[in-house]
């Protein structure tokens, strides 16, 4: 079985955080052993993003979600540098702004989701929403307890015009967020992270934990799945989200489009020394035999010009 269905959420399944080993790595090793796998992935995404950029017909938005160092900047910077920044974002929520506590909660979400070609790529996201505001009592429980089905409606509508969402929840256990906050004194260039509310809100562990056990059970679809990464493990983690997002965007079916101009018409008539090593006749007759031989074009064309034509009358 794939970890594709391995980790995913299956609908109407209710998740229960605590039976699930966030030390687990399947049937990987080791990070050494692993490593030419997770090159592999890294390699396929950068080409699979490249066709999604020249086809300009689908979009990929990926939600990543954790406790606090539960691992988002790092499979961030692992996995997500595979992708060319021109077609890339990525786009972290903090605490909103009063300008977007005066609006919806999807307002300034929505803005930020990708367009066509694009991937985009929620570091935090409308979760947040569910998760810190329910466990801090942000707004009433009967405004937040509606969010599950107003997220889900959201999310059916972004997937119905073409984005591919795909949702990771990276988990790891409590012993394991306390470690990585004890590294980071040892880590000169992670000191910066150190942080006393995230101390604070460690108190607030297992609140998070049912707040995120009722999101992932809630809002898990075959059109919007929740993946459960566990991450403990930070290399299993990288190779899960790797392969993960690899079989997602195969199976997009995505191709480079057909080019939009004569491409022997304009080898020949700009690269005529290439042109005639490939033995292509002289200029005058590929332009010449352009409408004969390409049929479809110059179908299309004359199609064209009668509606011209007509337009102008
Ligand atoms: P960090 O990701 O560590 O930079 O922290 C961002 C902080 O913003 C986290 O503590 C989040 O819980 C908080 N945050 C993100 N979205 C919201 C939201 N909608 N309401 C309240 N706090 C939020
Ligand atoms: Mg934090």
């Amino acid at each position: 079985m794939s970890l594709l269905d391995e980790l995913r959420v299956k609908p109407g399944s209710k998740v229960n955080l605590a039976k699930i080993d966030a030390g687990y790595h399947g049937d990987y090793e080791d990070e050494g052993t692993s490593q030419a796998e997770l090159d592999k992935y890294c390699r396929r995404l950068s080409e699979l993003q490249a066709v999604m950029y020249a086809e300009n017909k689908h979009s990929l938005l990926v939600v990543l979600q954790a406790m606090d160092a539960g691992g988002k900047d790092g499979t961030i910077k692992h996995v997500m540098e595979a992708w060319n920044p021109q077609g890339c974002s990525v786009v972290g929520f903090k605490v909103p702004t009063p300008e977007e506590l005066a609006h919806d909660y999807l307002w300034r979400i929505h803005k930020m989701t990708p367009g066509k070609g694009h991937i985009t790529v929620f570091n935090r996201s409308h979760y947040e929403d569910v998760l810190v505001v329910r466990v801090h009592n942000l707004v009433p429980k009967e405004v937040w307890s509606k969010r599950y089905n107003e997220i889900n409606a959201f999310e059916r509508q972004l997937t119905n015009s073409g984005t591919t969402l795909v949702k990771f929840f990276l988990h790891i256990d409590k012993e394991e967020q306390l470690q990585r906050f004890r590294d980071r004194f040892e880590e000169s260039d992670k000191q910066w992270k150190i942080s006393e509310s995230d101390y604070k809100e460690r108190e607030y562990w297992d609140e998070y934990q049912q707040a995120y056990m009722d999101a992932l059970s809630k809002c898990s679809f075959n059109y919007a799945p929740w993946y459960i990464i566990p991450a403990n493990h930070k290399w299993f983690r990288n190779l899960a989200v790797s392969q993960i997002l690899v079989e997602t965007m195969e199976g997009l079916k995505m191709k480079y489009p057909e080019p939009s101009v004569d491409l022997a018409a304009i080898k020949q008539l700009y690269h005529a020394e290439v042109a005639e090593a490939s033995g292509l006749p002289p200029v005058e007759a590929v332009v010449k035999e352009i409408p004969k031989d390409k049929v479809k074009k110059g179908k299309k064309k004359g199609k064209k010009k009668k509606k011209n034509k007509k337009n102008r009358s």
